[in-house]
């Protein structure tokens, strides 16, 4: 029998190798050995490290570490490249992202020999998936190069932007990364992972070679370190990471109170939700797709498969069954479903995870497939009858590896799939589409696919809740990313409020003035400070003005805990939302001369200019509450049978503080946004002008806004900003003050990687632009993207 006759009998498949030798003479070309490329030109190669083919273990090149000198170099070239890069017109940069989407086509084949060489993935995912959508991205962003103007408007680039990329999607990452960034008007320097910069390094030549102006990018290699020096450069305006949780919380300590925008994609452990209708042989394929892709390398990777308890038994037959079917081996093969891992520390690191799930007494099954003898490889491995704490129902493994639990009820399923610190994608299995988008709208994912898993697009939006990061790539999302919007000013702006009533702490509450203390306001009730001690105000001539309660760490507590408990107001329809926004403006105007008495009388505005400022407030409320219902997200068309919607939603709990110029309408310019988009928020009034909060917490008394929703704690800004930014139930900050609070802000909300926007309390708030508008809107919310197929 031939050869040929043996595989047509056995059905086995035979060999199917890539040709290597185009990607063989790119690396000789070099002399195996790359510099930076800075300015268009490459730097002189050293030999500080090397990057191995992680499935056969043979060096393809050495590569050079970026001293803080060279990042200074590239930093230098971006900011000159970016100034000719700006003077050009929208056209004239989209035709450039138009130039490179065409040139990656162009030389897609050895984009995708040399990305499966320096990173083990298949050459059917970096051919069919990686290099396709690499092209995809140029090309969506070549359109927006020229709209950025009109679409994006009252915004201008951020300058030169930082990015720092890891290995496991080498190419897609950057094009994530650069393809928004240049079309916004930014110029780049960027990093890729000490693994795999080969792609990154070959996309520079061909972006040159297709005529990008130099300076526009500009790529240095190196390790973590080199990152660092990135991230730091005092000329970087804006940082863009991927990477793990641990390095992005790093970066957002390091960056702190520089005024950087920044933008975090990190780690998940996405649920893959099973239920019992769903139709069960897609449902196995998807599970191979969204463990087994990139052997689980992946951030999205959907690690958690949670199954209801009627078909976890014949689920699980099913996937074992499938999984002895699934070929690992030499990744430039074209009929292999799984490659190698990156490197032998991470394949250990996968291997320990698996003996701590051993040891914690869940069940593993590995597929009995044919390892090949040498090279990094690890084999697709299941685990069964996991429980919830476990370490790896918890952890992000970033491998092969399978979780899997059970729930009765679809509650049951959202609260199992909601159990853990990252929030970056899931993934839901039903026929019964009202039953899907329910658990879908309950997931706190950044991305959810029903009835798939893993599919991207240049115009989706993609990023995560929680500890996954924030901010979003691709889309309008995406885009907004690498602007800075006009109302965003840097909170360096700011200056002291020189005149003005100076407020004291006293030691203890003198019984005399106990009627004239004005309360805490926690979950819809005045209330005593818990420590007893109150602020002294006097107005600028030093006369009394009142005392207010001085919040300590058990005040900020309880009004964490009301506003979480608040839920009522985020479910809420927006219009019931707007109702009662109207009804505070309208409370408030009933009182206008009262508070413009008090606005005057405590000095922060002049004679006879109380009454405007009230004015203002009432009219940005109507304006907030106009919101509502119309800050909304587009639908995209996106792959064929897909329809995505991109959902703003609430943040959760918000802690506010607020500046002194113009307390009541800056209060309520921050204030009306945040609970306009359905968050609950703990209010810290300015330290000066507290009195204002507290007799407007009066006026939500009167105006049906459900307990909680809003909780007001007057004292020491410092004091409770510290609390409030290390308090891990707290989803988000906005600091609208001096400079040393936002740094100190940023600094301690690495703990749950809540959202921060520390901008500048010193501006003219009457003026719509700066004190209202799609910015605080943006700000207060987070997008979900929502797949839904369609079609048979
Ligand atoms: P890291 O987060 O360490 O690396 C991501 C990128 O950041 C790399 O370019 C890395 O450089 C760089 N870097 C590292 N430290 C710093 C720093 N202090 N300042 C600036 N840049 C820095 O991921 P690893 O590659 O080390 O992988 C570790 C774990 O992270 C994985 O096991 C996985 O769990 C997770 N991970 C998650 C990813 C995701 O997309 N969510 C992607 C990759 C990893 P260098 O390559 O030289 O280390």
């Amino acid at each position: 029998m031939t050869d040929l006759e043996q595989l047509f009998t056995t059905m086995e498949y035979g060999p199917a190798p890539e040709e290597k030798s185009t990607a063989a003479a790119w690396l000789a070309s070099h002399q195996n050995a790359f510099g930076h490329f800075i300015n268009g030109q490459w730097s002189d190669p050293r030999a500080d490290f090397s990057t191995t083919n992680p499935a056969t273990g043979e060096q393809l090149a050495t590569l050079s570490q970026g001293s803080k000198e060279e990042i200074d170099s590239a930093v230098s070239a971006a900011r000159k490249g970016g100034e000719q890069w700006r003077a050009l017109s929208g056209h004239q940069r989209g035709r450039h992202l138009y130039a490179l989407a065409r040139h990656i086509q162009k030389f897609s084949r050895i984009l995708a020999i040399i990305e499966t060489m320096d990173n083990g993935k298949p050459i059917r995912e970096s051919r069919d998936i990686d290099i396709p959508l690499v092209a995809r991205h140029f090309y969506h962003h070549a359109g927006w190069a020229p709209l950025i103007e009109s679409e994006l408007p009252h915004s201008t680039p951020h300058g030169v932007v930082g990015q720092v990329i890891p290995w496991n999607f080498p190419l897609l990452m950057l094009a994530w990364k650069v393809a928004p960034a240049l079309a916004a008007g930014n110029s780049v320097v960027l990093k890729p992972a000490e693994y795999t910069s080969l792609s990154a390094l070959l996309f520079a030549e061909i972006a040159h070679r297709a005529g990008l102006p130099p300076g526009t990018l500009n790529i240095v290699t190196g390790d973590g370190a080199t990152g660092c020096h990135l991230v730091k450069h005092s000329e970087i305006s804006k940082v863009a990471f991927t990477g793990s949780t641990e390095v992005g919380r790093e970066i957002r300590k390091s960056i702190a109170g520089s005024g950087k925008a920044l933008t975090l994609e990190l780690g998940g452990k996405s649920p893959f939700i099973v239920f019992a209708d769903a139709d069960i042989d897609s449902a196995v394929e998807g599970v191979v797709d969204a463990i087994w892709f990139n052997q689980g390398q992946v951030c999205c990777a959907g690690s958690r498969l949670l199954l209801q308890e009627g078909i976890a038994e014949p689920f699980i037959d099913r996937l074992k069954e499938r999984m002895s079917h699934i070929r690992v081996g030499d990744p430039l093969d074209k009929a292999i479903d799984m490659g190698a891992i990156v490197d032998p520390v991470q394949r250990q690191q996968i291997a320990d995870y698996v003996e701590t799930g051993k040891a914690e007494g869940a069940s593993c099954w590995q597929a009995e497939c044919p390892l090949p003898e040498s090279g990094c490889f690890y084999p697709p491995t299941l685990f069964t009858g996991v429980e919830p704490a476990h370490t790896i129902a918890q952890e992000e493994i970033f491998g092969p590896v399978l979780a899997t639990l059970n729930f009765r009820t679809h509650d049951e399923a959202v609260a199992l799939a909601n159990n853990s610190r990252y929030g970056l994608a899931a993934s839901v299995w039903s026929e019964n589409i009202n039953m899907a988008l329910d658990v879908a709208s309950r997931l706190e994912a950044g991305v959810v696919w029903i009835n798939a898993t893993n599919l991207f697009d240049a115009g989706c939006g993609f990023g995560g809740y929680h500890e996954s990061g924030y901010g979003r790539e691709g889309g309008i999302e995406g885009l907004w990313a690498y602007r800075r919007s006009h109302a965003d000013l840097p909170a360096d702006l700011v200056t002291t409020v020189e005149e003005g009533p100076q407020s004291s702490p006293l030691d203890s509450l003198p019984t005399e003035t106990l009627d004239r203390t004005a309360k805490l306001y926690i979950g819809g009730v005045q209330t005593r400070p818990d420590g007893g001690h109150v602020r002294r105000l006097v107005d600028s001539r030093g006369q009394p003005l009142g005392e207010v309660g001085e919040g300590n760490r058990k005040d900020v507590r309880n009004a964490v805990e009301a506003a979480r408990n608040g839920t009522k107001w985020s479910l809420m329809s927006p219009h019931q939302r707007a109702q009662v926004l109207y009804f505070i403006a309208e409370n408030l105007e009933v009182r206008t001369d009262e508070f413009a008495k008090r606005l005057e009388g405590q000095g922060s505005a002049a004679a006879g200019e109380g009454t405007i400022e009230v004015h203002a407030a009432i009219d940005r409320l109507f304006t907030q509450a106009a919101w509502c219902d119309k800050f909304e997200g587009p639908i995209h068309h996106s792959t064929v049978g897909r329809i995505v919607f991109a959902l703003p939603e609430p943040i959760g709990v918000m802690a506010i503080l607020c500046p002194d110029r113009n307390p009541l309408l800056s209060m309520l310019s921050l204030l009306g946004p945040a609970l306009a988009m359905g968050n609950r928020v703990v209010l810290i009034p300015s330290e000066r002008y507290p009195l204002v909060a507290t007799d407007l917490y009066q006026v939500f008394e009167t105006s049906d806004l459900p307990a909680g929703s809003v909780n007001v704690i007057t004292g020491s800004q410092p004091t409770l900003n510290r609390v409030l930014s290390s308090h891990d139930d707290v989803d988000a900050i906005w600091c609208v003050g001096n400079r040393s609070l936002a740094k100190e802000c940023e600094q301690l909300s690495v703990g749950n990687l809540k959202q921060t926007w520390t901008t500048a309390g010193e501006r003219d708030w009457f003026d719509p632009e700066l004190g209202s508008g799609r910015e605080f809107l943006r700000r207060a919310t987070q997008v979900k993207n929502l797949w839904i197929p369609f079609g048979e």
